[in-house]
């Protein structure tokens, strides 16, 4: 295994360059500035929730290479908070002397369900069954290979659910026919290339944050059980229930997908389940995600943390949890809440500065925190 140069290694004062304005690079931001450190977020939405925290801004498409290039004189090292970067964007960064981290091989796995499933396969962990499906007949011969309940999932660009449309035996008998079945199904993904993937009948779903730095070390919180509807996570509990068995799998996938990705940060790593505590990788995330924000309130050390301990060349924090936490999402008008939120006790309210409270846009989360058992 070969281990990274350890260079650069930022000091205080120094600058991390951000990718990408949501709420990721919000946390991000504050997390930085605790550790005395500044940040620059590149994004092309100006009142973006990062904008609001970071030491400096710039507002430019991830294809304005004149931006990039200045980007990359202006700050000590590079990372991202969304993992649709375009790969191109890494290599015009790296070309103006700048150090990204997590490189670009994170983004082209997890960029593409087909060639992440595939990468996680070669590793010998286990995923669902898959077809890739570049047209109708595709989709006809996925079925027959992969059976029923399936579901079709854009390749590219598809989160919380979005480019995603199931095919099970009951949408066959509405449609009449095998035939008109499939060819709505295609339609409802754009007719763009996709993957097919088996339903898995999993018993819940856990996922681990994990973090690699620069000279090698690996850290992993410990598996954290996520909850879904309507495709975006709803909540997330620590601890998950899962047997010793179960969690030293997903540690092994985990550590696996971090070290062939010569990997530098934080990921996130979705598993499913099953009945007979078997795990299934669902998918990676080159980022921080969604299900570690618990870790910002019951760990010592957040994930937001131990991504810029990373990335900056710094020794890891210990991911050790101090309090049981159940993390909900505030999607859409449930931000409302806050003013109640507010008033309960153990309860750690974000909010990330977002205007419009659009349906099933991410405004905030909680976390509940209580005494460990
Ligand atoms: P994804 O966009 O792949 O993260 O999927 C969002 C959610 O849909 C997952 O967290 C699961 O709850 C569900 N899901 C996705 N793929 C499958 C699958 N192959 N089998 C069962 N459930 C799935």
């Amino acid at each position: 295994m070969t281990r990274p140069a350890p260079s650069p290694i930022l000091k205080p004062g120094d600058t991390v360059g951000v990718l990408g304005g949501g709420q990721l690079g919000r946390m991000l931001s504050l997390a930085a500035a605790s550790l005395g450190l500044r940040t620059h977020i590149l994004c092309p939405d100006e009142d973006c929730p990062a904008s609001q925290q970071s030491t400096r801004f710039t507002k430019a498409d991830y294809d304005d290479e004149a931006a990039l290039k200045n980007f990359a004189g202006a700050v000590d090292v590079v990372t991202y908070e969304f993992e649709n970067v375009p790969v191109r964007a890494v290599a015009v960064l790296k070309a103006a002397g700048a150090t990204v981290r997590p490189g670009a091989m994170a983004l082209e796995k997890a960029q593409d369900r087909l060639v992440e499933k595939e990468f996680v396969r070669s590793l010998g962990v286990a995923t669902a069954e898959f077809h890739g499906v570049d047209n109708v007949a595709d989709l006809e011969q996925g079925l027959r290979n992969v059976g029923r309940p399936a579901i079709l999932k854009t390749r590219r660009l598809g989160y919380d659910g979005k480019g995603q449309t199931r095919l099970t035996d009951k949408d066959i008998d509405l449609h009449a026919s095998f035939e008109k079945a499939v060819a709505f199904a295609w339609e409802e993904v754009g007719a763009a290339p996709s993957i097919l993937e088996a339903f898995v009948p999993f018993e819940r779903e856990i996922s681990i944050i994990g973090a690699r730095a620069a000279n090698g070390d690996i850290r992993l919180y410990e598996p954290i059980e996520n909850v879904h509807a309507h495709g975006i996570l709803k909540t997330s509990t620590a601890p998950a229930q899962v047997t010793p068995e179960t969690r030293a799998a997903a540690e092994q996938a985990s550590v696996a997908i971090l070290e062939a990705l010569e990997y530098v940060g934080v990921v996130g790593v979705e598993f499913f389940v099953l009945p007979d505590g078997g795990i299934v990788v669902n998918e990676f995330a080159p980022r921080v995600h969604n299900s570690g924000h618990l870790t910002a309130d019951a760990c010592a050390v957040s994930q937001f943390e131990q991504h810029i301990r990373a990335v900056a060349g710094w020794p890891l924090g210990d991911p050790l949890r101090h309090s049981d936490a159940v993390m909900e999402n505030l999607i859409g008008d449930e931000a409302g809440k806050w003013g109640e939120i507010i008033r309960e006790p153990n309860a750690c309210l974000h909010l990330y500065g977002k205007g419009e409270a659009r349906p099933g846009r991410k405004m905030g989360h909680v976390t509940r925190l209580s005494t460990t058992t």
